[in-house]
């Protein structure tokens, strides 16, 4: 599974850095970016999660 944040969708409420801190960190601009390209296999629900939580949908999954 790849993870991707969409920089202009995301508001930088750090939502996805509690759920995955391993996948996701808000950078220097204020804007979540995904740490890894590519989802470990173990991550993976904790990725959907952080899909899931986030109130703008700004993050892409794909398998
Ligand atoms: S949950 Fe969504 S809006 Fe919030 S920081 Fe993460 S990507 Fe951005």
């Amino acid at each position: 599974m790849k993870i991707k944040v969409n920089s202009e969708a995301c508001i930088g409420c750090g939502a996805c850095e509690q759920i995955a801190k391993d996948l996701f960190e808000i950078g220097d601009e204020g804007v979540s970016k995904a740490k890894v390209s590519e989802v470990p296999e173990d991550k993976k629900a904790m990725a959907q999660e952080a899909i899931d939580g986030c109130p703008t949908g700004a993050i892409q999954g794909e398998e």
